[in-house]
């Protein structure tokens, strides 16, 4: 079957903006305090800490999973239009773990399917849009295959593709790449980098690797833990072309520096 050449959809990035959250669970850890966060729509926003500080819980609590006991997250659709995820939005919402989470007993097509199976999609038009975003992640050779005969790297490409499917305007990706050896990773950071420039969604990347958000980001907030607070909020310094060879660079060195004294200042 022949597809076009890529046009990529374009969309429109939500705005997220949590002011003066609270988050503490039984027990009495304080996971996160007076957290204030404003990401413009579009933003390629990295969050960086050390494990424990609180980073899964934001970003659950951006996408709603679950609720502060101060403060509020809220997002926008547009200026001054609030989205609620709970109202049926999730379309415009996608959310990558570390681990792929993948249905073994599906084919990659069918995994990457699942979630316009979920909001009711067509057949034929589910397919289609499942082929493009498999296509997107660089995969279509592995279409019919089922995820234990897949690497690491391509068990992500996989969860990366359903993600996509649905042309998210907001991406929460959560260690999304931790667990993979260190040039799959930077090959995935690179394609990462080249579908949000095509697409324009906004990105939540959380990492606790200063040059993984040093390549990724447009900014940069570090948090530190016990409790979990933002630190540091710093705009990458970088040209939006990110060539790989950018991470040999001394301006690049400069700014995974900067993240580096951030992190150890807040005694990671
Ligand atoms: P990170 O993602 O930065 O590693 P988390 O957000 O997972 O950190 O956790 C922050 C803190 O909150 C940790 O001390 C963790 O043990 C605690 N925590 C997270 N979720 C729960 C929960 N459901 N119940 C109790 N404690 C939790
Ligand atoms: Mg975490």
């Amino acid at each position: 079957m022949q597809y076009s050449p890529l046009p990529i959809a374009q969309t429109s990035g939500i705005r997220v903006r949590v002011s003066g959250v609270r988050r503490s669970f039984e027990g009495g850890v304080v996971a996160l305090d007076g957290i204030d966060l404003d990401v413009a729509p579009g933003e390629f926003l990295a969050i960086l800490g050390p494990s424990g500080c609180g980073k899964s819980t934001l970003l659950r609590l951006i996408a709603g999973l679950d609720s502060p006991q101060a403060g509020e997250v809220q997002t926008f659709a547009r200026e001054n239009v609030q989205v609620a995820w709970a109202a049926g939005r999730r379309a415009d919402l996608a959310y990558v773990f570390q681990d792929a989470h993948l249905l073994p007993w599906r084919s990659v097509l069918q995994n990457v399917a699942l979630p316009l199976e979920l909001m009711h999609q067509g057949r034929g038009q589910r397919l289609d849009a499942s082929r493009r975003a498999i296509e997107l992640v660089g995969l279509t050779e592995a279409v019919d295959r089922f995820p234990a005969q897949l690497s690491g790297g391509q068990r992500m490409r996989v969860s990366l593709a359903r993600a996509m499917v649905t042309n998210p305007r907001l991406l929460l990706l959560d260690e999304p790449f931790a667990a993979l050896d260190e040039i799959t990773r930077q090959h995935l950071d690179e394609q990462l980098r080249r579908l949000w420039a095509a697409m324009g969604m906004t990105i939540i990347f959380v990492t606790h690797s200063t040059t993984e958000a040093a390549y990724l980001a447009q900014r940069a907030v570090v948090m530190t833990r016990r409790p979990g607070r933002i630190i540091a909020d710093h705009r990458i310094a970088l040209a939006d072309e990110r060539p790989a060879a950018l991470r040999g660079s001394a301006e690049f060195a400069q700014e995974t520096r900067v993240l580096y004294s951030a992190l150890e200042r807040g005694g990671a």
